[in-house]
């Protein structure tokens, strides 16, 4: 293990939410437009808004669901969206404790990079019990994945030889990071990508790959 640094993605690498809570939410707020909202949600809004913006921000992503959306989305509903999802149902991934377990009795500086509000995001390691682990937890209200300066930070004083990032979004955390010079590993638990592409189809897989 030469890897000194090692920075994970958290949804769908560390843990995996139920977000039938936050689908109610939304059905409450706008009806049946409130479930095509949240069908759309992931892999269109929020994609578009990490595109355009360099921080998640109460203010400009409530303007920019409202513009994108048509539906009247206030500042407060992303309060409460945000109340919904540090209580939200999840479990963590297979293996994910005996893997940091590892990595940080090898001393290994063990780093989340997340696209998420900061206040959910550590409530759901800390309710995991996945905190402790970590030396430091950078969220999207700091820097937004795919942009240059969210893995910069991630990277923080290491050379780029040491860091490597892992995570189960093939853009942002796997071409992001390479394309700025840094080894990626993407977490392909049902081994939908391409054969090139470096990935393990489980946690236990990492120590001995890096
Ligand atoms: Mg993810």
């Amino acid at each position: 293990m030469e890897k000194k640094r090692i920075i994970f993605d958290l949804d769908g690498t560390l843990l995996t939410a139920d977000f039938t809570n936050l689908m109610n939410y939304f059905t409450r707020l706008f009806g049946e437009e409130g479930m095509l909202f949240y069908n759309n949600l992931v892999y269109k809004y929020l994609d578009e808004y990490e595109k355009e913006f360099h921080q998640y921000d109460r203010n400009s992503l409530s303007k920019f669901l409202t513009t994108r959306s048509g539906l009247e989305f206030t500042p407060s509903m992303v309060d409460d969206w945000n109340d919904i999802v540090a209580s939200i149902p999840q479990k963590q991934e297979n293996g994910v404790y005996s893997m940091l377990e590892q990595l940080a009795i090898h001393d290994k500086s063990l780093v989340v990079l997340t696209n998420w509000f900061r206040t959910p995001q550590l409530e759901r390691l800390k309710r995991a019990e996945l905190l402790d682990y970590f030396d430091q937890v950078i969220s999207g209200e700091e820097y937004l994945k795919p942009h240059r300066e969210a893995y910069m930070a991630a990277k923080g004083g290491y050379s780029y030889e040491d860091v490597i990032f892992v995570g189960d979004n093939l853009e942002k955390d796997y071409i992001g990071p390479k394309s700025y010079g840094m080894d990626a590993i993407l977490y392909d638990k049902n081994n939908r990508n391409h054969h090139s592409i470096v990935k393990m189809k489980r946690l236990g897989e990492l120590k001995r790959r890096i």
